[in-house]
């Protein structure tokens, strides 16, 4: 059997002819595929703006900028994400602190976000903003999680880099019912893809504005934001400080390309997922639990394993030894070193590394046929 990845972009001919087609066009970048890219996520988001960037980490950074974080504040995030959940908030030189997870399902548990609020708040320490993590495509308890953060106006982002295509109560991630702005990623790995990419959506023109215009440095042409007159057709001025964060129009090509596709990529992530389910019913080890109220897009298909009878080093050294790109998502971020810098230590939040300890991400992409999905489920029968 030939090397099988643990996730996998999806590339037809459409979403080639896509891209030359941009390619021998006039723009390259800051042309028309961006607003249409960004008009069709906003539509199947069900989100009134949508604002395109190089990566979701720099839609990530915006989204804190734009929601006033800085120096002196505090930011919240789940310790099992990927570590640009958390960076962003250094990068706005805030201080970062984690809310533990509920570990079957690998989401910020809503209880012990109650009591670290409830903390905060006597010591008067309470975060600007709380960056949730819908992991591996599930979406947070976003009813509950907004309810709690409401009283003390507490701003929320939802990192959903693994979550387009997911529904929450029936209805869009990143339509921010339940929050301010919502960051989809479009990394090769992820549900759909512009190579590399991001977007943000919200339903605040205020938001919106303002990560379009730190998205290309701070610059507009808008005469009504214009400090003086303006000098002539030349003239533009810059407002704020900003970055180059912008997305090309090939990859905005490439996304509008994809986006037609996502419906059947995310259907088809969820037959392989239930496929394994059914497979693991009598296994020792457990799928992350899927909540109600909650239609995954499934990034990941990630399992924890019951270490007495299945150790999971055991398991990730066999898999990757029969060529299957297993992986984990993910190492808690307060133990990572640079984090344990800033004085977070081993013990900080037990549920997210009791879920370190025995998770592991299992193959899972449109593409993979059954009979690599039968090998991989044999190779871990084999260990048994
Ligand atoms: C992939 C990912 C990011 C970063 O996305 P980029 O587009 O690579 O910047 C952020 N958060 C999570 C949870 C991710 O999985």
């Amino acid at each position: 059997m030939s090397f099988i990845p643990y996730g996998k972009q999806q590339i037809d001919q459409q979403d080639i002819d896509a891209v030359v087609q941009t390619l021998t066009s006039d723009f390259l970048t800051q042309g028309p595929q961006i607003p249409a890219f960004e008009q069709r996520i906003a539509q199947l988001c069900q989100a009134k703006h949508a604002c395109a960037f190089s990566s979701a980490t720099a839609a990530l950074h915006l989204a804190c900028l734009a929601l006033g974080v800085g120096k002196g504040d505090f930011v919240w995030t789940s310790p099992v994400t990927f570590v640009a959940s958390a960076n962003v908030a250094l990068y706005c030189q805030a201080d970062i602190d984690f809310v533990d997870i509920n570990r079957e399902t690998g989401l910020m548990c809503p209880v012990k976000l109650a009591e670290k609020l409830e903390q905060a708040a006597k010591r008067n320490r309470l975060p600007k903003v709380l960056i949730v993590v819908h992991l591996a495509g599930q979406s947070c308890e976003m009813a509950k999680i907004h309810a709690l953060c409401q009283p003390y106006d507490i701003k929320i982002i939802e990192d959903a880099s693994h979550a387009i295509g997911a529904k929450y109560q029936g209805q869009p991630v990143g339509n921010c019912r339940f929050s301010d702005i919502a960051v989809f990623s479009f990394h090769p790995v992820k549900i759909m893809t512009t190579a590399e990419g991001g977007v943000a959506t919200t339903q605040n023109p205020q938001l919106a504005d303002k990560m379009a215009l730190l998205r290309s440095h701070g610059i507009t042409r808008d005469e009504s934001l214009f400090t003086e007159p303006s000098h002539g057709p030349w003239y533009y001025q810059q407002i704020d400080l900003g970055f180059n964060y912008r997305m090309t129009d090939l990859q905005a090509a490439l996304g509008i390309s994809q986006s037609d596709k996502l419906n059947g990529f995310v259907e088809k992530r969820n037959e392989l997922a239930n496929r394994y389910d059914q497979k693991f019913a009598n296994f020792p080890l457990q799928p992350l639990k899927q909540l109600k109220d909650n239609w995954s897009s499934y990034h990941l298909y990630v399992i924890l394993t019951d270490e007495a009878q299945l150790p999971r080093k055991q398991l990730f050294e066999h898999l990757r030894s029969n060529n299957i790109g297993v992986n984990l998502h993910y190492i808690p971020v307060h133990l990572q070193p640079y984090y344990q810098q800033l004085g977070f230590k081993f013990g900080d939040f037990p549920q997210a590394e009791a879920y370190y300890k025995s998770a592991i991400t299992l193959p899972l992409f449109p593409q993979l046929n059954d009979q690599q999905q039968d090998f991989v489920i044999n190779c871990i029968q084999d260990l048994l």
